[in-house]
């Protein structure tokens, strides 16, 4: 009989299942049978989710003089969505199946069904499709995804807005319209006055979000990937009509470079461009990446010309306008770069990125797998785990108190359940870069490694001794040249 070969690979069930198991991301109201689009992030996802996040700010903010942060609301005045064009614009194509109801976002039917038949494509760009020319190749081509019905029996293409409406107050009527911001950036924007005026910045200059955002989308698919709910981490800068284009190439660059700083393979990643541009877009590439379910978008980077803010300043008759003081108090609306990411499919892609099945037997012994994260130990949410050797003989006493030296500079955890050996592979499972292990001889004055304990590195699973005295500042060199 032929042997059972086993799949090495990462999937995207090996990371569902990794989440779920090690409190990454849990389904929400999973007792309910679940809320579609919507996750829980657990103990170890949150902080993971928070380490992507504050890299980006610190990345963004400390690292750019020229860009400054903003946390606005949620909600803004409902003409704010009117003027961006969202309340009459911000729609996606759908189409339903007949025999089934199953309701499908009929551009990504497109796409998936080319990508898994590229000898029948529809000839152009799928961006550039009209609706008739989209509904006549489903209904020529594309059998149901869900039913599987051969009829190809659908609706025609029609337009569906994303973005979730509600009412603020007590009475349900038009003038309590809310809407749930579906971009994190027009708060940006509608502030930009302010920001000016109380902060005395100078174009260009850049103004970064990180914030919830949602999306009534047709479809919620593949996970944490596609949700209602979800984070953006955006940036808008401003700069000086004339100098977009290379100050959108700067960010472009700048943005490419951050996924490869955090451990991205640059085989890894694409640019998409947009064969179609949106109404307020001069140009416009995605970053995408190749997640297990093919490449796909994790970033925008947009030219959005002056447009947001010439519709501010139209809506609400308010000047937008920038006095230039270094070019002889010239008044202008400035142009628009915008770096758009989003935090949830970051976190996605570096979990699928970090992820090994590694075989660590010796030359010659039986296959022995450890699942591995590597991941940058910025990113990892735990960053030291201590061991004691055993529970007794005040190595448990001993290893609290590293522990809690170490608790003031790193996300530590401590663990004295089960062998070293599978304490160590319980850390690797969720990408702890480094293990301190203390044992006799740290607490043994007579020993030549009294006051030390063993670091045991995740990625090459080296071992070396450290003094007690040298522990947190070894770390930290460690953390600092990782990958140099
Ligand atoms: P897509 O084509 O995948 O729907 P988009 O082009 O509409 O994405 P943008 O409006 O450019 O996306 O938003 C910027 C970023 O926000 C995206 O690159 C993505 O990382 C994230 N994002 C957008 N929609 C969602 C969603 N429904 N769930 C999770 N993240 C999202």
């Amino acid at each position: 009989m032929a042997e059972k070969t086993v799949d090495h690979s990462c999937t995207l069930d090996k990371i569902i299942s990794l989440c779920k198991r090690r409190g990454f991301v849990y389904q929400a109201s999973e007792i309910y049978g679940g809320q579609a689009g919507a996750w829980d992030y657990g103990p170890l996802g949150v902080e993971f989710k928070r380490n992507i996040q504050n890299e980006w700010w610190h990345y963004m903010t400390q690292l750019h003089d020229d860009v400054v942060g903003l946390d606005s609301a949620i909600f803004q005045h409902h003409t704010t969505w009117k003027a961006s064009g969202h309340a009459d614009h911000f729609s996606d194509p759908m189409i339903d199946c007949l025999e089934c109801q199953a309701r499908h976002r009929a551009d990504k039917m497109i796409e998936d069904f080319v990508a898994a038949n590229p000898d029948k494509n529809p000839g152009k760009p799928v961006d550039t499709m009209t609706h008739e020319e989209m509904e006549n190749f489903i209904k020529t081509n594309i059998n149901c995804p869900v039913c599987g019905s051969k009829e190809k029996k659908y609706t025609s293409v029609r337009e569906f807005n994303l973005m979730f409406k509600t009412y603020q107050g007590p009475i349900a009527d038009e003038s309590h319209l809310i809407y749930l911001r579906p971009e994190t950036c027009q708060g940006i924007f509608t502030d930009f006055k302010s920001i000016v005026q109380s902060n005395r910045m100078k174009i260009p200059f850049g103004v970064a979000q990180v914030g919830k955002s949602f999306r009534n989308e047709i479809i919620f698919k593949n996970f944490i990937f596609r949700t209602a709910e979800f984070e953006q981490m955006e940036m808008e800068y401003f700069c000086k009509p004339g100098t977009e284009d290379e100050t959108f190439e700067r960010w472009r660059k700048d943005r490419w470079a951050f996924y490869l700083k955090y451990g991205i393979p640059e085989n890894q990643l694409k640019w998409h461009h947009h064969d179609k541009l949106a109404h307020y877009a001069k140009d416009a590439y995605d970053i995408t990446y190749n997640f297990p379910i093919g490449f796909e978008e994790i970033e925008g980077i947009h030219s959005r010309t002056d447009f947001d803010l010439s519709q501010h300043q139209e809506y609400s008759k308010k000047d937008m306008a920038y006095i230039d003081q270094e070019d002889g108090n010239k008044k202008y609306i400035p142009y628009v770069v915008e770096t758009s990411a989003g935090l949830n499919r970051n976190f996605l892609m570096f979990l699928c990125e970090a992820y090994e099945e590694q075989n660590v037997a010796e030359a010659g012994q039986p296959e022995d797998y450890r699942t591995v994260l590597h991941l940058h130990p910025k990113l990892a949410p735990i960053t030291v785990a201590v061991l004691p050797l055993m529970k007794k003989d005040g190595l448990a006493e001993k290893a609290k108190e590293i522990q809690n030296i170490l608790k003031e500079d790193f996300v530590t955890d401590y663990d004295q359940s089960g062998t070293v050996g599978k304490r160590y592979r319980r850390q690797d499972e969720v990408g702890t870069p480094f293990c301190v292990t203390v044992d006799y001889d740290t607490l043994d004055s007579a020993s030549a490694n009294f006051n030390t304990v063993t670091v045991r590195n995740r990625d090459t699973m080296a071992q070396e001794r450290v003094k007690l005295d040298e522990l947190t500042g070894y770390i930290f060199n460690q953390i600092k040249n990782y990958n140099k």
